[in-house]
């Protein structure tokens, strides 16, 4: 595995942490004590396009050819090992506010793996060099629908040029602010998974609408957002792919190939906050005189070793993602690992804090309620022991 990384994004990183420090951190720790989400016009979001950022990671035509990526790969991170990096160091300064970053988001993955080069055009070319903040969303997720995605029943009937769109979703990130969501519907329940189609429903679309910011234990920096779908009326060119695409039953496939892109990412964003309540606990533990106590030492060490082991797991997810090369059980490997290493960091801060903690004004106890959430967004840990133990050793499906 080649990690090297080049003086370019070395600098990025060092920027963003300067960003962290004096913007992300403090943004943060505001909309917790606040508890609601940065709001979409802060000034915040301004500065993060004057800064390059809430951009695409499509090309456009500029599109390198396959043997011109692998060879610019082979010298230095892809996309996705960027990804990991900076989503590492973003979560170390605040995995909320971070989420909220303007940008196509978890929409942007199904655009780019199933979306025709008119949809990538249409979708994702506003966002190349965007003129304000602009958001993308992703809707699987349903009241009855969360791990078992089979069971949604948003449905989509054809009706003409159109396609009519009918249910309720949930915890939709940035919903409510997007320019557009990637939504999940079913032609036919009964087909499960080969009946799913994925379209894209853009903002002000008649039939869309009853946006509500859900209540969150951790994470309030960003939305996430129900709304409904009633007889919401969508062009047949918002079908993800276009009907070809899932006459090869490639519909749930794109679903799950946006997740093994993303779940590094998820596992790596854990990674930073574990790392960020480590750190919290080692600056407390000296200020207490408690570091000449081995027990903490250890517990100190053993918890750090972990993270690093599931930082390492995140990278060879991402690495392989980057060659195009299956990742599947590496993807989940990442993503039930990192929430689980950095759970426990955020559990020995609290320990160690004591009363402090209880107070519920502490870096630390914000984190250890941010965290939770890790182990559930994008297949929750369970759900990432059972695709492992699927391929690893052959568990049977159902
Ligand atoms: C902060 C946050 C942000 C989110 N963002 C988005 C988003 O942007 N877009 C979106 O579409 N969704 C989003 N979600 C939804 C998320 O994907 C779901 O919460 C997740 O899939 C779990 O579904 P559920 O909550 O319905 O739990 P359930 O699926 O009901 O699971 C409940 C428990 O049962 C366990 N379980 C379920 N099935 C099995 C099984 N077969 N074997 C063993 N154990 C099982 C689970 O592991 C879990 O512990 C978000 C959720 C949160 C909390």
């Amino acid at each position: 595995m080649q990690l090297t990384i080049d003086d370019a994004l070395r600098e990025r990183l060092a920027n963003l942490r300067e960003l962290g420090r004096a913007k992300i951190r403090p943004l943060g720790l505001e909309a917790d004590r606040l508890g609601r989400p940065v709001p979409p016009d802060d000034p915040f979001y301004g500065l993060l396009l004057k800064l390059g950022l809430g951009r695409t990671r499509w090309l456009g035509g500029a599109e390198p050819s396959g043997g011109e990526r692998s060879k610019r790969e082979a010298r230095s991170a892809g996309p996705s090992l960027t990804g990991v990096l900076l989503s590492e160091e973003l979560a170390y300064w605040d995995r909320g506010v971070a989420v909220s970053f303007p940008g196509p988001g978890l929409g942007e993955p199904p655009v780019l793996a199933m979306g025709t080069e008119a949809q990538k055009e249409r979708f994702l070319a506003p966002f190349q060099a965007p003129d304000r903040p602009r958001w993308g969303s992703f809707a699987m997720t349903e009241p009855g629908a969360g791990s078992d995605v089979a069971a949604i029943r948003a449905s989509a009937r054809r009706d003409g040029d159109h396609w009519i769109l009918n249910g309720d979703k949930s915890f939709a990130a940035n919903a409510s602010r997007a320019d557009w969501i990637v939504v999940w519907a079913t032609v036919d329940p009964t087909q499960g998974r080969a009946g799913h189609r994925a379209f894209v429903v853009e903002r002000d679309t008649p039939g869309l609408g009853d946006f509500v910011i859900e209540k969150k234990m951790g994470l309030k920096g960003y939305e996430s957002t129900s709304f409904t779908l009633r007889d919401c009326r969508v062009g047949a060119d918002c079908l993800l792919g276009g009907e070809e695409h899932y006459a090869r039953r490639a519909g749930f496939k794109g679903a799950m190939k946006s997740f093994n892109a993303t779940r590094p990412m998820i596992g790596a964003m854990a990674v930073g906050i574990g790392r960020a309540a480590l750190d919290a606990a080692v600056d407390f533990a000296r200020e207490h005189e408690r570091l000449g106590d081995p027990r903490v030492r250890d517990r100190l060490e053993r918890t750090r070793r972990k993270l690093r082991s599931a930082r390492l797991l995140c990278w060879r997810a991402a690495w392989l993602a980057d060659r195009e090369r299956p990742n599947v059980v590496e993807a989940s490997m990442a993503k039930a690992i990192a929430p689980a290493a950095a759970l426990e960091a955020t559990i020995l801060g609290m320990e160690l804090l004591g009363a402090v903690g209880g107070r519920g004004d502490h870096l630390i106890e914000k984190l250890f309620r941010d965290v939770k959430a890790m182990d559930i967004v994008e297949g929750t840990g369970q759900i990432q022991r059972l695709i492992i133990a699927r391929h690893l050793v052959h568990l049977p499906r159902d």
